[in-house]
């Protein structure tokens, strides 16, 4: 409930705010890196891969034949270590999964978690998608910099700023840019294939939960996705 003060507010005060860990999940290049960093500070937005070894994130590499996965024991244990840990205390706010979950069973498991280790949050599970003729020129044209994205695998996957100047080069840094090697476009399409055949499950393991999925329209621009999470998140607020 809100504060109780002596003064009269000039609006009403708005109802206490559970902070909300928003699941963005869609396919691949449909824009949820992009959307993350556009609507929270970095230190708000998790990221599986970040919270990994370089050892793990190797054996599990995504190519066109092995689409790798991070075993569920080790996902348990990094969900668990990031929901109780000082960045996400009850009163730190809003935090984004960036990319997560990817499967049904990672939704489960996910939300076990947080029922036991961070209760004060709602979930809120938002799909970002894009026709695939969207995904695949998307893909084809973002490019990543090893400089400004240190990763543990030696793969960078975060959309690069590209040079006014020079579209071969970084935009902050000046070093030259790099495709994703899972954006070739064999491995892209097995991408684009796993997740159409997991996000049915995906969504109906939230719906177990009584959670509904939010789908935004990843084809629209960053403003309206911003507009539209921000109406979700107002509405959802009593939650
Ligand atoms: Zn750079």
């Amino acid at each position: 409930m809100a504060a109780v003060t002596d003064e009269i507010p000039e609006r009403p005060l708005p109802a206490t705010k559970r902070p909300a860990a928003i699941a963005v999940f869609g396919p691949p290049a449909a824009g949820k890196s992009t959307l993350c960093r556009a609507l929270l500070d970095p230190a708000r937005v998790f990221r599986l891969r970040e919270h990994v070894s370089g050892q793990t994130l190797r054996a599990t590499q995504t190519t066109a034949t092995s689409l790798g996965w991070i075993e569920p024991d080790e996902v348990a244990r990094v969900l668990h270590e990031y929901f109780t840990s000082d960045a996400t205390a009850p009163d730190s706010g809003d935090v984004l999964l960036d990319n997560f979950p990817g499967t049904g069973d990672q939704v489960h498991q996910w939300l076990s978690i947080m029922a036991e280790a961070a209760p004060g949050y709602r979930v809120v599970p938002v799909e970002l998608d894009a026709e695939d003729s969207v995904l695949l020129s998307r893909a084809a044209c973002r490019r990543v910099c090893a400089d400004c994205e240190p990763d543990a695998a030696g793969e960078p996957r975060l959309p690069a700023a590209i040079a006014k100047a020079n579209p071969s080069r970084c935009g902050d840094c000046g070093s030259i840019l790099a495709r994703r090697p899972t954006d070739e476009p064999r491995t892209l399409a097995h991408r684009i294939l796993r997740y159409r055949r997991a996000s049915a499950a995906i969504r109906i393991a939230f719906a177990d939960h009584g959670l509904p999925v939010w789908t935004l329209d990843g084809s629209l621009d960053q403003q309206r996705h911003r507009a539209l999470l921000t109406r979700l998140l107002t509405n959802e607020q009593g939650g």
